[in-house]
């Protein structure tokens, strides 16, 4: 029956289904069956599938200009960088397609500055369990657990300390170190948070030391825990921020933003065919011109209030473990209950959930999301965790 998806290469155990059509927080597949989604692309679809200012952003650019190459300025390009710059207020924007690209760049910039201003270092203190992307240098700056001995030979340069841990970044940022690397919210390792206070804990050593701050946001930024950026909880400014996943709504968007005193690139030293095209560009401008106004984010944080607290009564009733998160990003902790047999037995009867680890559940709805849809999420979630 899907005899014609057997070209696609196997780099992920997909089940036997083929999507065909999504909108707002509902996806069908090509048998008709519908399924509320609480992954969206992986918190990618921050306005659900297919939004209205989505199709009219896409619609109104297509009809103007698709692509230039980088090597003019476009209209959306300085949109979307001045946009970036203003609600950051930082000074920079490279955009680019993927999340990973976004680190890579970063990583660059700060072997570029370290090259500059001290002498040639190069290494970046990353965190343990941290996740940055699947090129060569992104796989060695993420931590994840059996990454250290693929594709060997490693990347060189990111020593890795327990996330939370002021002592032992001490300890590993030496005259070789160039920067500190981390997510605010680890998201891949299961919704595991930096603390408000060490991630201000973790500002004031990066300075004192004289290395560059870099706050991978490509999961929680635009609006994703109800504020823009994750950092702004804690009230930090980093020299470094990239972008990814929310930022275009659901297009390969992703951009890296710079402190004026960061951004050291010169000609030649950064670019690529897709970076800043004008169509997807203007996607980005009109998702980050939606997500900003304060209405909506302080409806994605009443959101997620709700749904930890549908999420808690569940698991207090089931006998489940912990809740955590912010925003719309939040996870559940099971007791003695493989997580990826739970998300397969939700497909089952409709309800895409993430399981990022064996005892973890993840959830990731629209930002759009309704309380309606969080109710009935959590009523087939019951029904999923009771049969397995
Ligand atoms: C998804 C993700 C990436 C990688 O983004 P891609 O677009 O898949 O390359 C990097 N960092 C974090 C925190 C992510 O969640």
């Amino acid at each position: 029956m899907n005899d014609d998806v057997r070209r696609v290469m196997k780099v992920v155990d997909r089940p036997p289904v083929v999507m065909v059509e999504g909108r707002g927080s509902w996806l069908w597949d090509r048998d008709g069956k519908k399924y509320l989604d609480f992954v969206q692309g992986w918190a990618v679809n921050c306005l659900g599938h297919s939004p209205r200012v989505i199709l009219d952003a896409l619609e109104a650019q297509a009809r103007r200009l698709i692509n230039c190459s980088p090597a003019y300025h476009n209209e959306p390009m300085a949109r979307l960088a001045t946009l970036l710059a203003d609600s950051t207020g930082l000074s920079d924007v490279f955009l680019c397609n993927s999340g990973a690209e976004a680190n890579e760049g970063a990583i660059k910039l700060a072997r570029k500055w370290g090259a500059r201003h001290r002498g040639g270092a190069f290494e970046i203190v990353t965190m343990q369990h941290g996740f940055h992307g699947r090129t060569l240098a992104t796989m060695a700056a993420s931590g994840k657990p059996g990454w250290g001995t693929l594709f060997e030979p490693k990347v060189p340069g990111f020593p890795k300390v327990p996330l939370g841990d002021l002592e032992a970044v001490k300890k590993a940022v030496t005259p070789a170190t160039v920067a500190v690397m981390l997510e605010p919210i680890q998201g891949e390792a299961g919704v595991i948070p930096a603390t408000d206070d060490w991630l201000r804990d973790l500002r004031r050593l990066t300075r004192q030391l004289g290395v560059l701050m870099i706050v991978d946001e490509i999961q929680t930024g635009i609006g994703r825990t109800g504020r823009l950026f994750a950092y702004e909880h804690a009230g930090i400014d980093p020299d470094i921020v990239t972008l990814g996943k929310g930022l275009g709504g659901g297009v390969p968007i992703a951009a890296l933003v710079a402190a004026e005193s960061a951004s050291c690139f010169e000609y030649g030293d950064q670019g690529g065919t897709f970076n800043g095209t004008p169509l997807m560009a203007a996607v980005g401008c009109a998702v980050v011109e939606t997500v900003r106004d304060p209405r909506f984010l302080d409806a994605v944080a009443a959101n997620g209030h709700y749904l930890m607290e549908r999420l808690r009564t569940l698991s207090t009733e089931l006998g489940h473990g912990e809740v955590r998160g912010r925003g719309l990003l939040v996870a559940l902790e099971l007791n003695e209950c493989d997580a990826a047999k739970v998300a397969r037995a939700a497909f089952d009867r409709g309800l895409l959930v993430n399981a990022p680890r064996p005892a973890t559940l993840r959830f990731m709805p629209s930002l759009t999301v309704s309380r309606d849809e969080i109710d009935q999420m959590v009523e087939l979630l019951r029904a999923s965790l009771k049969h397995e």
